[in-house]
């Protein structure tokens, strides 16, 4: 046990001791009655530009703490109670084979880890390529335009979070311990240990695509099983339970061995599924959907990415004296516009907008960053909910038939490159000439248009007002050369697929999952829910014989 202090600020250049100085100050005890000192959490306190502070939270284990404690009476200390994560014992349930899982991206990874370290031995399909190969064919898309439907930014190993800003913040609550147990796992396949007490912590590409590869290989070693360029299609059930699922074989045979036809339709049989293929699996909600799944459309949000000079951004959060000493500075902005929520989301500081389609002939923008973020610039979506009112609910997937009427308009508007206008030609509907001040910083080929045809005036409008309104707190916001590109399509998923309390959707054992399911928004929140459908299947089947 230990002591939490919070609240503990020093200024931003402090030295190597200060913090430990103000603890014992804090504690009023000695240096020799401090055994140790743990950083849970650092944030920037921006608030006052002349005088910016680091916030620390600490734990610090000291002789007799119980009299520390009472003695010190600070309302910012108290008895430390981090909630150390344990995985529930198995069940009783036989298991005739082991669970299968849909999607390696945060969900599937962490139930897949999670399952293997109890030893269910779980069978993991992935419809896109191993991380290194799949870099290849994503570079090969930004380069020449030539898109893999099946492994791209959305779809391949590590998901939609592999080429990311790799943000690990998330406003789930946790009384259990997951978050902290995603970020152990990733620091312990590679990921920067300052993850663990950084306010906003972030990864980048970069590291995430060895990151990801790390955890696949864990899961490998502990029995478990991983197949890519395989995309599961149909659930068959018998007597409302699930006994198989049909997949494509989409790779041929290695070289010298014997099977593996190309489009080769097999059954593998399963009682237990952990479905988590993310919201751009479109064509596997149509598939679940004439299964039998029940799934219900959801509210989500469209607009454009924007980008800005990162020095603009630096300046506005921390003032001149240090933007370049706390850079890059974050921002988070929300408005109203005729009722409707006109936000920012997934801000990526120094990091590209990206080409992230993933269908043939529509065109959809994400954000994205290497773990330095030193590309210059600033970039974030600016989106504007759209409810089941606005896209017909006629049917669940009507969201979906939504997003890509946007995207093909997009696509049409660039000849199949990412649509870009300034903003200043935006709101005066024209297309753009030429980049002023803001250099642009793409993964993509990118090509000017008018982004007011493609995104319609109602969500124009809409982004209009906000992004002016949002020059009130970050000057500069809506300069004329800021950069858009569209559109961003897919904040979140336009489906939800109903679970009980159990986990389990109208089918039985069938486990939705993820971001795609409607359960989480974001690469923790994804990798905790996996975590969380694992321990339902852990609580109530014992692990397979072998
Ligand atoms: C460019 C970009 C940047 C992002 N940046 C961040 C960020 O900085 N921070 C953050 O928190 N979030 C970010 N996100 C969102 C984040 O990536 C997702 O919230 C998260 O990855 C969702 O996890 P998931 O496991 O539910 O689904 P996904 O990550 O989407 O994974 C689904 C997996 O299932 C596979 N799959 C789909 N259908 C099938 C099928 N039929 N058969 C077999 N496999 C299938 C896919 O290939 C994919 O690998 C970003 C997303 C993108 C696209």
């Amino acid at each position: 046990m230990s002591l939490r202090i919070t609240q503990l600020n020093l200024p931003v250049h402090h030295g190597p001791d200060a913090l430990q100085r103000k603890v014992l100050s804090v504690l009023r005890i000695r240096r020799e009655d401090l055994l140790s000192l743990e950083i849970i959490r650092r944030s920037v306190d921006a608030r006052k530009k002349d005088q910016i502070l680091f916030s620390y939270t600490v734990d610090a284990a000291v002789r007799e703490e119980q009299t520390v404690l009472r003695r010190c009476r600070n309302p910012h200390v108290s008895a430390a109670s981090e909630k150390t994560y344990r995985a529930p014992e198995s069940g009783t349930e036989p298991l005739l084979h082991r669970p299968v899982i849909i999607g390696t991206g945060p969900a599937g990874l962490f139930a897949g880890l999670l399952l293997a370290r109890k030893g269910y031995r779980p069978l993991l399909l992935e419809r896109g390529l191993p991380a290194g190969k799949r870099k290849i064919s994503v570079e090969r898309f930004w380069k020449e335009g030539r898109l893999d439907p099946e492994s791209n930014v959305s779809f391949g190993e590590g998901g939609a979070g592999t080429f990311s800003d790799g943000k690990l913040n998330t406003l789930v609550k946790d009384d259990s311990g997951r978050n902290r147990e995603v970020l152990k796992t990733f620091v312990a396949f590679g990921a920067p240990p300052d993850i663990l007490w950084q306010h906003l912590p972030h990864v980048g590409t970069d590291l995430l695509i060895d990151i990801v590869g790390g955890i696949r290989r864990e899961i490998e070693r502990l029995g478990g099983e991983v197949c890519f360029e395989t995309r599961a299609e149909h659930l068959l059930t018998k007597d409302g339970k699930l006994c198989c699922i049909e997949v494509t074989d989409l790779k041929g045979p290695e070289p010298g061995s014997a099977g593996g036809e190309v489009g080769r339709l097999r059954k593998i049989p399963c009682e237990v599924l952990i479905a988590a293929p993310g919201h751009s699996a479109r064509d596997t909600f149509e598939h679940f959907l004439s299964d039998g799944v029940v799934m219900e459309p959801k509210s989500f949000a469209v607009g454009v990415r924007i980008q800005h000079p990162q020095h603009m951004i630096d300046v506005s959060q921390y003032g001149e004296k240090e933007a370049d000493f706390l850079s890059p500075a974050v921002y988070k902005l929300a408005a109203k516009s005729g009722g409707r929520g006109v936000y920012t989301f997934c801000m990526c500081p120094g990091g590209y907008v990206v080409n992230a389609s993933s269908e043939p002939g529509r065109t959809a923008v994400n954000g994205m960053s290497c773990h330095d973020r030193a590309s210059g610039n600033a970039n974030s979506a600016v989106i504007v909910t759209v409810t089941p009112e606005d896209f017909g609910a006629e049917g669940p997937l009507s969201g979906i038939a939504f997003q890509r009427a946007l995207e093909e308009r997009a696509y049409d508007a660039a000849d199949g490159k990412i649509p870009v206008q300034l903003f200043g030609d935006f709101c005066a509907g024209r297309v753009s000439s030429g980049y002023g001040g803001v250099r642009p910083c793409f993964c993509g080929e990118t090509s000017f248009a008018d982004l007011n045809p493609v995104l319609g005036p109602e969500i124009s409008a809409a982004l209009k007002e906000g992004i002016s309104g949002f020059d009130k707190k970050i000057r500069g916001f809506a300069r004329a050369d800021a950069i858009l590109a569209g559109v961003e399509s897919r904040t979140s998923s336009p489906v939800r697929i109903p679970r009980d309390l159990e986990f389990l959707s109208n089918i039985s054992g069938l486990y939705p999952c993820g971001e795609g399911a409607g359960y989480a928004g974001g690469i923790t929140s994804a990798a905790m829910d996996g975590l969380k459908c694992a321990e339902a299947v852990i609580c109530r089947y014992a692990a397979p014989a072998r």
